[in-house]
């Protein structure tokens, strides 16, 4: 056995990282194993020709100023632990949605005026509307009061259930509700109806129906106060501050390192072995891979196999990474962007555009007089599994339907096509090569009429395995992954006698 830790972390995503930062802050010491050259995984960047890309995420919750916000404002809250400066711009559009017969709504962070948006288009809805975005703020409220933690922790539990009984009691009632039929109690108009669909496939490609309320209170609430704030530096930045978290207080991240497997004896987790099979000792390891690599990859003792089908499997993306003369992005134009051209097909794979240009926020990701436009939809790897990644066949498949999705695009970016200076494409092959993700997916969803609560939380079936990451508790985006961080961390700490303080 090599070197050992309190804690060993498979993997520095956002969730992997979080947790190992908040353990050392505590004095228990940590050592990230990371297969890539660089950290974050999904929320990583990528530089080529003088661009900075952001790999996957660039819509950023988390980052208000609002020091009591519960759950809420994490990556704030957890920077001034730290002790970390961060430095983020406010973006005033979540999300510019462009949808079918000429139905255009900024997502605004001024709250009246996206509802006077949605009142001007749906005048014989706005009391439904009211209502049912009433609902989450209430949910909004409740999380922004309850203090984060991990729901495994009974002594966490008993004290949030103690100090916030109404909030508590009305939080677990909330979680059995789903964002579409709350929606369906108020409004009945069609199209309104798709629109509650796209705000949630924007983030949990699923739709309306398909989504916990309680997710879509804090997205679609939280976007109105804590608001969207986007990283100086881009995404890369996020998971660059918590590393250096984690090296200020002691820790460390080794890059290049791929866990091959976690070592399990009696049923229980202590320590990992590399790909170039040096083993290492821990008294708990995370896992911040999926919930299928962990266990059935990493973990070779085929009793723990978790059954592919017992998750939905989320597709996973193709994407456009453009460099582009900045006279083709409109002075007024917004950051982010959706796109559905026909509502038959918005969630089948290709359906809908997300696109986004983060240089009119932060112009230093790109060369002096380019704009970056980060493009992407869904899409299934069977689709692209026949191809050898190096042959002339992959490229042209994947010029071919980059060039759908640009000329789709110049709806809204008009001579996009003839603006392109650099591209650079990837298919889910790439996501499951570089984020060493089952099938490039994003992630475990969960079935229609599902709690919340059932997503898994961070113990998992092998003693001192704990899992951290969308896989976990309570899903997918950069703000998720990052409570599912913190309430992993602070399970552990409880357990070594070294709990959390509440963050501030
Ligand atoms: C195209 C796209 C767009 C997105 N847009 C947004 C957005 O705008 N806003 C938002 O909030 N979220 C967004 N998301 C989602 C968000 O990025 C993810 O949910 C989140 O970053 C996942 O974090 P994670 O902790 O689960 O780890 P991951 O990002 O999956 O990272 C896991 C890391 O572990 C490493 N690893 C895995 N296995 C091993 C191993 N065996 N050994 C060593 N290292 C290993 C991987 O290399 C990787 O670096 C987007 C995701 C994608 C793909």
């Amino acid at each position: 056995m090599n070197e050992t830790a309190d804690v060993i972390v498979i993997g520095s995503g956002i969730g992997g990282l979080t947790a190992a930062a908040l353990l050392q802050d505590r004095g228990i010491s940590t050592l990230v194993f990371e297969k890539n050259r660089y950290p974050g995984g999904s929320c990583s960047s990528f530089q080529r020709e003088g661009y900075s890309f952001d790999a996957g995420a660039s819509v950023f919750y988390g980052f208000g100023e609002n020091s009591k916000s519960g759950t809420l404002n994490l990556h704030t809250r957890i920077f001034r632990k730290l002790g970390i400066e961060f430095t983020t711009i406010h973006d005033p559009v979540q999300i510019h949605y462009h949808l079918p017969n000429g139905f255009a709504v900024p997502a605004s962070y001024d709250r009246q005026k996206f509802l006077g948006a949605l009142f001007a288009r749906f005048p014989h809805e706005a009391e439904g509307i009211k209502k049912f975005y009433q609902e989450l703020e209430e949910v909004y409220d409740i999380l922004s009061s309850l203090p984060a933690g991990s729901l495994e922790d009974l002594v966490h539990l008993a004290s949030v259930g103690l100090n916030f009984p109404a909030k508590t009691m009305s939080l677990a009632l909330k979680s059995f509700r789903s964002m579409g039929k709350t929606a369906r109690k108020y409004i009945h108009d069609e199209e309104l109806l798709r629109f509650i669909d796209i705000e949630a496939y924007s983030w949990a490609v699923q739709d309306a129906l398909a989504t916990p309320l309680v997710n879509a209170g804090i997205c679609l609430a939280d976007r109105h106060y804590g608001g969207i704030n986007y990283p100086v530096g881009g995404s890369g930045a996020i998971p660059k501050a918590l590393c250096q978290g984690i090296e200020k207080s002691g820790g460390h991240i080794r890059y290049q390192s791929e866990v091959t497997s976690i070592l399990v004896e009696n049923g229980e987790a202590h320590g990992v072995r590399l790909a170039d099979g040096s083993e290492y000792s821990a008294r708990a390891v995370i896992s911040n891979a999926t919930v299928w690599d962990t266990f059935n990859r990493l973990v070779t003792d085929s009793r723990y196999r978790v059954d592919e089908n017992r998750f939905l499997r989320a597709p996973s993306w193709f994407q456009l990474y453009l460099g582009v003369d900045a006279s083709v992005i409109p002075g007024d134009f917004h950051v982010h962007h959706i796109l559905v051209d026909d509502w038959e097909n918005y969630s089948k794979p290709g359906g809908t555009i997300y696109f986004s240009a983060p240089t009119i926020l932060d112009p230093s990701l790109a060369p002096p007089g380019q704009h970056i436009v980060h493009a992407f939809v869904t899409a299934e790897i069977d689709q692209w599994q026949e191809y050898d990644r190096k042959s002339a066949a992959y490229s042209s498949a994947k010029e071919a339907l980059a060039a759908t999705i640009i000329s789709r695009t110049e709806s809204i970016l008009p001579g996009l096509s003839k603006a392109i200076e650099l591209k650079v494409l990837a298919t889910p092959l790439t996501h499951e090569r570089y984020l060493n993700r089952f099938k490039g997916s994003y992630g475990p969803l969960l079935k229609a009429g599902q709690n919340i609560l059932q997503k898994p939380q961070n113990r998992t079936r092998i003693k001192n395995l704990f899992a951290a990451g969308d896989s976990t508790f309570p899903g997918q985006g950069v703000i998720a992954v990052t409570y599912s961080g913190v309430s992993c961390a602070s399970y552990i700490a409880r357990q070594f006698g070294k709990p959390l303080d509440e963050l501030l």
